[in-house]
């Protein structure tokens, strides 16, 4: 069993939940089409606070309600937050001047959302075939 998560952390000065609201539409809309929106769900992480689960609009169905997203329109993507303001003290940063946020994402589930991979044990098997399905975009 394997497990790859990409994460993402920004510190600075007056970073807000709508700067991290913002790059996560923007990386959705890169990744599944302009017309993707999202929805934030409370939730909780140890290091962020307040923390969210995010959606996706389903790109299968546009958000009318399909099998692959269950018939809500959603399906869900990462786990996102502002970074603890008493983590940034651990670190030594002043969390009155400097603020952030974090966000993570299993790279398998993001794959399985875009291509629709139907078995995880394709990406484990060195099995050229199944690559070869993909185009490089570069
Ligand atoms: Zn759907």
């Amino acid at each position: 069993m394997f497990f790859h998560q990409l994460e993402g952390l920004y510190i600075d000065k007056k970073v807000s939940f709508t700067d991290l609201k913002q790059v996560l539409l923007t990386f959705a809309r890169e990744l599944f089409g302009s017309e993707t929106q999202i929805r934030l769900r409370p939730s909780y992480f140890p290091f962020t606070e307040p923390s969210a689960e995010m959606d996706i609009s389903c790109h299968i169905c546009g958000g009318e309600g399909c099998g692959f997203c269950k018939h809500t329109g959603w399906v869900e993507i990462l786990g996102c937050g502002m970074v603890d303001p008493n983590v940034l003290e651990a670190c030594g940063i002043d969390s009155n001047t400097y603020s952030g946020y974090a966000f993570g994402l299993g790279i398998e589930r993001i794959t399985n959302l875009k291509y629709h991979v139907a078995d995880l044990r394709l990406f484990s098997e060195n099995d050229v075939r199944f690559l070869q399905e993909f185009e490089s975009a570069y």
